[in-house]
């Protein structure tokens, strides 16, 4: 933030995710320890502010795909981070005005923008819940959750780079076979998962710069990806570079976003 005054509960000292990321989409919702951080990272990879924006793209594209050819009409997004338009509901209302969306962080700045990310159409519904992926089994009881999406109907769940943020020994592939568990047939899961497969040297130095940093961060190769999604059918074209999943425009240079991107559906 231009004044570097933080919000209640937000330290300035340690980096977050959810800043260096709003940094690299240049938002201005960021500190000077998340923008040292994000510079290293991008010394590492001089292509990050584009693959910043590449998943963001996927975003649109998977939850348009997910409204128009899945049936979707409501979403859990978990790990939202800070609000950049469009925004999941916004991009799913636009296509289906009564969509609903909860969308989860566990970042207090996210919070300071929750009630930018419920400005829904009247028709539909959009919400935002403090949790934390790691603790599934509370998410999925948390009330406003329970009552603004219906658990009997199929739920789009939307885990975009989010997971490597999670350590190994907080075991990822758990948390997320409890939230597949708890959605119904016909729910669809969407990941992108940053990977060191394209580009291990500079992937590998800016794991380094962030995780000297204090931060957790783990790229994951693309059957560690792909065990994520369980049992689920993966949908066309599979799990792919971000940039190659159902792309709007010809891409020259898929791997250029070091991203594995995918979506499957519970059968
Ligand atoms: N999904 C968005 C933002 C990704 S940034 C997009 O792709 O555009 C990652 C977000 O995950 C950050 O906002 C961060 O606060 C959140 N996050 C990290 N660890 C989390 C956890 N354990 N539980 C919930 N959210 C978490």
């Amino acid at each position: 933030m231009e004044n570097e005054v933080a919000p209640p509960g937000v330290n300035i000292n340690v980096p977050h995710s959810a800043r260096i990321y709003d940094y690299w989409l240049g938002g201005k919702d960021n500190f000077a320890v998340d923008r040292a951080v994000g510079e290293a990272m991008i010394k590492a990879i001089p292509g990050m502010r584009y693959m910043a924006a590449e998943n963001r793209k996927f975003v649109h594209r998977a939850a348009r795909n997910l409204v128009e050819k899945e049936g979707i009409r409501q979403f859990l997004d978990i790990g939202t981070g800070i609000p950049t338009r469009p925004n999941l509901h916004e991009v799913a209302q636009r296509i289906e005005p009564t969509a609903r969306v909860v969308y989860v962080d566990n970042d207090p700045i996210v919070l300071v923008h929750a009630r930018a990310l419920m400005i829904s159409t009247e028709q539909g519904r959009s919400e935002y819940i403090s949790a934390d992926i790691r603790d599934p089994a509370s998410l999925l009881k948390d009330p406003v959750l329970l009552e603004t999406l219906d658990f009997s109907q199929p739920i789009g769940l939307t885990l975009i780079a989010i997971l490597m943020l999670i350590a190994d020994q907080d075991d990822p592939w758990a948390g997320v076979a409890a939230l597949r568990d708890a959605m119904p047939s016909g729910s669809c899961l969407a990941i992108t998962h940053p990977t060191a497969d394209f580009a291990p040297e500079e992937v590998g130095e800016a794991v380094a710069a962030a995780t000297s940093a204090g931060m957790t961060l783990v790229a994951r190769t693309r059957e560690a990806v792909e065990r994520l999604f369980g049992d689920w059918e993966l949908l066309e074209p599979g799990l792919v570079p971000v940039s190659s999943w159902r792309p709007d425009e010809q891409v020259d240079n898929p791997k250029a976003a070091y991203y594995w991107a995918g979506v499957a559906r519970k059968p």
